[in-house]
This record gives structure tokens, C-alpha cells and sequence, in this order.
């Protein structure tokens, strides 16, 4: 038996529970319950908060997991990935108040940015030089600037309207991100193979589609 992390109810959840679909595997739908068993195939799925599933199967209380890379690459557990998966594609993007003037990157030099993607920002904003203040902070991060808590926002962006419809204007991209398949990396030869099954499995989805 293999056990895969999913996010319960998210952005992720429709679109993962419909790629186990099409590789044949069965199942009752709970997402009232925190765990399911495939019928047809020694899987068991377990229903999480996104941002637990990378820890959770590097610890091995899952074996392997979905998650966006852009939660993955912050927690600093991208050794994990297995495989692109194509779905919940989004960048985190920098914006400023529409009003604001922005230049390049360095108009951000000693400002303040909310966001909570810590890591990935440092590390954009290092790359280039720049030193700010960042400030974490766990939602809501797009009416920060309207309220003074900071002059911009790292956020995670897929059409740009809620940044637009916050008084926002894009003005860089920090890290682009898809879902992605992961695996504990210890796994046995028991649930290596049933990871080399699915795999399988989903590049015979993926093929069909292109
Ligand atoms: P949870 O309750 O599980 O913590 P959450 O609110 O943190 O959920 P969601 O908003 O459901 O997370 O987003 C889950 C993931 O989907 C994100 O980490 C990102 O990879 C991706 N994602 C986020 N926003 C979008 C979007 N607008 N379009 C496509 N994918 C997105
Ligand atoms: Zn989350």
C-alpha cells in the first residue's frame, strides 16, 4: 500500500483527484473524511492543508504527495520532486500600488513587502541586490499596501484581477510554479514499485493529451 498526500480543498484538489482518476484508480470521494482507499489499486489517499504535504512525506507519514512548487522550493524541500505535473500553473509576482512609480527591482531598496513566501522573495531580492523589509504574513496579503501595513506585496498571481481589483500593478515575477508529483526518499522497494506503476500511469495520461 502507497499513501498519497492531496490538498483537501483547494486550488490543487479537483485537478488531482481527477489525474488519479484517469490513471485507472478508484475511489470514494470523502473529502468529509481525512483518508480513502482505492478500490482497485493499493493507494490510499490522505486529505491535507497544501502547505503540510511537503513535510509530511519528507518525514514518510505519507509516501508520496501533490503540492505547487512554489509551496515546496519555500518550505526548501524541491529534493523531493518526482515529476511536472502541468495543473495549478501560477507565478509569484512583486506588485506596487498602481499608483506607485516603479523603475526596476531596485525602486524596492529599504521598502517593506508583505508577502507569505518568505524565502523564495530573500532570495529573489538577494539575487539582484536588494535589501528590503519582509514582512510574513499568512493571507490577505493583497490589501496590505491599502491598509500601510507595507509599500508592496509577493503574491501569487494566475490572471493578475485580484492584484487589479486590490489597486495593484505587477511588476515582476519571483517564481513560476505548477503542481508537481513528490516522493519520501526512502521509500521501499514495495512502494518504489507501486511509485514506478503510477508514474506510468501518468505519462500515458499526459501523452494521450498532448
Ligand atoms: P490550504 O487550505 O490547503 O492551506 P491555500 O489557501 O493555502 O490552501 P490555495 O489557494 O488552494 O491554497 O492554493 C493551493 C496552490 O494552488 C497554491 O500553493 C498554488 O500552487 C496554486 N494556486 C494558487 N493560486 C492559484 C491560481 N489563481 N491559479 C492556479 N493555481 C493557483
Ligand atoms: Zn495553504
Amino acid at each position: 500500500m502507497i499513501r498519497l498526500a492531496i490538498q483537501k480543498s483547494g486550488r490543487l484538489s479537483d485537478d488531482s483527484l481527477k489525474l488519479i482518476r484517469e490513471c485507472g484508480i478508484s475511489f470514494i470521494s470523502t473529502t468529509s473524511k481525512l483518508k480513502t482507499e482505492a478500490t482497485n489499486f493499493p493507494l490510499e489517499i490522505l486529505y491535507l492543508r497544501d502547505d503540510d504535504i511537503p513535510g509530511y512525506v519528507a518525514d514518510g507519514v505519507a509516501d508520496i504527495g501533490i503540492v505547487g512548487q512554489n509551496v515546496l522550493v519555500e518550505e526548501g524541500l524541491q529534493q523531493l520532486t518526482v515529476k511536472a505535473l502541468g495543473f495549478s500553473k501560477c507565478r509569484l509576482s512583486l506588485a506596487v500600488s498602481k499608483g506607485d512609480a516603479y523603475e526596476d527591482v531596485t525602486t524596492l531598496q529599504g521598502k517593506s513587502i508583505a508577502t507569505s513566501y518568505p524565502n523564495l522573495l530573500r532570495e529573489f531580492l538577494t539575487s539582484k541586490g536588494v535589501e528590503a523589509d519582509i514582512h510574513t504574513i499568512s493571507g490577505s496579503v493583497e490589501i496590505a499596501p491599502s491598509i500601510g501595513l507595507a509599500d508592496a506585496v509577493c503574491d501569487i498571481v494566475s490572471s493578475g484581477s485580484t492584484l487589479i481589483s486590490n489597486g495593484l500593478r505587477e511588476v515582476e515575477t519571483v517564481f513560476k510554479s505548477e503542481a508537481v508529483l513528490i516522493a519520501n526518499q526512502n521509500l521501499n522497494p514495495e512502494k518504489s514499485r507501486l511509485l514506478q506503476q503510477l508514474l506510468f500511469r501518468m505519462e500515458a495520461v499526459q501523452k494521450a493529451q498532448k
